[in-house]
């Protein structure tokens, strides 16, 4: 069975995909999704040896190196043209290496039809490469699991994307960068809980913060108050 954090990816993949898991550690999610008949054919990437290894074995144990192929590569070296893959997932990296990653091979998204991102952090900044790059969030999940908050982010491309157009499409204000287009519309009690908690943090960190440190005091305090007024 997958955590609760990998099965909520899981269920965001299209049926009938054809996957990249980008950064698959033991490719638990590809394996998983083949299993419960959801796709039938996945590339697992993996860019450590260790991991590459146990992934591959068990891809082997389980009788699945027919329809998962684990392939050690840096992000999305892994996925060939041949593959055609449509939905890309990279799960449990922090937010600014899931950009990068994305950012290397840009050219390789062309034909992709989603990503299924789960950030571990800096959800902002991967929001705003999205935004960028010309992807519309057109999902969102937040969920909380042994003590820790998760962000899941689907997002697909627009025609600024695929045909290099240029943008006509509203772009996320500062807001829907920081809380997520999506999560912001739902306001879950887990999505409350985690910036509650954030606040609560702030509070603590601006106690403690000496007076003289008027610039470090003002960006938290900003902080503060844009959450606050979320939770208003
Ligand atoms: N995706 C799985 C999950 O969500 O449970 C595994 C997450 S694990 C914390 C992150 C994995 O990404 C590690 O196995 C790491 O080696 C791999 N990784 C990090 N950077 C990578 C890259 N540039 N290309 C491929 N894999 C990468």
């Amino acid at each position: 069975r997958l955590s609760q954090r990998l099965q909520s990816v899981a269920d965001f993949v299209s049926k009938g995909a054809r996957v990249a898991d980008i950064g698959s550690d033991h490719a638990y999610l590809p394996a998983y999704l083949v299993q419960e008949g959801t796709i039938d054919f996945a590339v697992a990437g993996e860019v450590v040896e260790g991991p590459f290894n146990i992934a591959k074995n068990h891809i082997n144990d389980i009788n699945l190196h027919n329809k998962i192929d684990v392939r050690l590569a840096n992000g999305l070296a892994a996925i060939e043209k041949d593959d055609q893959i449509d939905n890309i997932v990279i799960a449990g990296m922090g937010g600014i290496l899931i950009s990068e990653i994305l950012d290397a091979d840009i050219k390789k998204l062309k034909q992709v039809k989603r990503l299924i991102l789960q950030p571990n952090n800096h959800e902002d900044t991967l929001r705003q490469w999205l935004d960028n790059q010309g992807f519309r969030i057109v999902d969102e999940k937040i969920l909380l699991e042994a003590g820790k908050f998760y962000e899941i982010i689907v997002a697909e491309p627009t025609d600024c994307f695929t045909e290099n157009s240029v943008s006509t499409d509203r772009k996320l204000s500062v807001k829907e960068l920081i809380f997520g287009p999506k999560l912001l519309l739902d306001k879950s009690d887990i999505f409350c809980k985690k910036w509650e908690k954030e606040r609560d943090t702030l509070n603590k960190i601006l106690k403690r913060l000496p007076e003289e440190q008027v610039a470090k005091r003002v960006e938290l305090q900003a902080k503060k108050q844009k959450i606050e007024e979320i939770l208003k």
